[in-house]
């Protein structure tokens, strides 16, 4: 299994909230996609057969695609390509060793006093350079059944002061079951902070809805979401509109870029992107290279490359809106710093 399109099953008497139905209308054929955005299948590098991480993008996202361009930055970023089948040396299905760092159904520790709980494998959009693209997500989510075998484990461990819950995208989650999860942590004593790793209020801003940003605000830890933008074009409107509210709750915002070929491998692309960022209220945190999983080789750009570009990003914003260029190399006692 993959991050499988796990749409949230809607059990309240009410209507289902409009962002379930924003989920099922999402692109998931891709001559549905390329007909709306005006492209002929020639023009692209097309894998023969469908693959197994299939199309998935919500319609809001693909309006921000400019129409009849075959490399625009958010179509690279999810159209499947030819190129994801080519063997490339380096490139496994676990490239950051998740598997050796399962504590457990679900929970993930690699580094001193963070846990990191998998929430759920569904996401709303697949990203062909997700290095989770191929986690068992079936075995190891903390599925609603494991999941207070999970929190006996986060409990009983003192030097866990901040859980991460990511996934797949945390905030696929009905806010019933956030509220679940929300109410079980705040009575972990050790706690200090609740950490929600989401693509969410990106490529569907409308999952931002009042009862969540309540929920955020009313937690007595202190809340961090980090946000994944890549490119300075996904920060729209209605985008800016969903995290005004967020910022306005005193959560910490911040956001994670993935250095990608094609996408924002320029200084001007990146300098845009934080600047979009910090009139959003968010900061940047991280730049990570692209971590080797199998299937997004194409996006690769090289520490070299990579460096040239940091120090250029360096050379045109203020300190605090560059994020820190980093690897993951599984084994580290945190992400890796490259220096410029
Ligand atoms: C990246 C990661 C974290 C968070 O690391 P920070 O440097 O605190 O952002 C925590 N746990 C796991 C398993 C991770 O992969
Ligand atoms: S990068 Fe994030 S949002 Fe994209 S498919 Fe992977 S987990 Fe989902």
């Amino acid at each position: 299994m993959n991050a499988a399109a796990i749409i949230p099953e809607w059990r309240g008497s009410l209507q289902p909230p409009r962002w379930h139905r924003l989920l099922r209308e999402a692109f998931t054929d891709l001559a549905d996609l390329l007909a709306y955005l005006e492209l002929e299948p020639a023009q692209l590098d097309l894998p023969e057969r469908p693959l197994e991480f299939g199309l998935r993008l919500p319609r809001g996202y693909a309006a921000l695609m400019r129409k009849g361009d075959p490399h625009d930055p958010l179509l690279r970023q999810v159209l499947p390509s030819a190129r994801e089948l080519q063997p490339a040396t380096g490139f496994g299905p676990d490239p950051v060793g998740d598997l050796t760092a399962a504590a457990g159904p679900g929970l993930l520790r690699k580094y001193t006093g963070r846990a990191l709980v998998v929430a759920t494998g569904a996401c709303a959009i697949h990203c062909r350079y997700c290095f989770r693209r191929h986690y068992p997500y079936g075995e190891s989510s903390a599925s609603t059944g494991q999941w207070q075998s999970l929190l006996e484990t986060l409990r009983s461990d003192p030097t866990i002061t901040e859980v991460i819950l990511s996934g797949g995208d945390p905030l696929m989650l009905s806010d019933a079951r956030l509220a679940g999860w929300f109410r079980e942590l705040a009575t972990i004593g050790q706690l200090r902070r609740l950490r929600i790793h989401s693509r969410l209020p990106l490529v569907l801003p409308e999952r931002v809805t009042p009862g969540l940003v309540e929920l955020l605000a009313a937690s007595p830890l202190q809340v961090l979401l980090v946000l994944h933008a890549n490119h300075p074009r996904e920060l729209s409107p209605a985008v800016r509109g969903a995290l005004q509210p967020l910022a306005g709750t005193g959560i910490t915002l911040l956001n994670q870029s993935v250095l990608l070929q094609g996408v924002n491998d320029s200084p001007e692309v990146l300098a845009a992107l934080s600047e979009r960022l910090f009139e959003a209220g968010v900061l940047p945190y991280y730049l990570h290279l692209l971590d080797r999983v199998e299937g997004a080789a194409h996006f690769e750009v090289e520490e070299g490359p990579a460096r040239t570009i940091y120090r250029e990003l360096l050379a045109r914003l203020p300190g605090y809106l560059v994020p820190r260029l980093v690897r993951e190399i599984p084994g580290k006692a945190s992400k890796t710093p490259l220096a410029p």
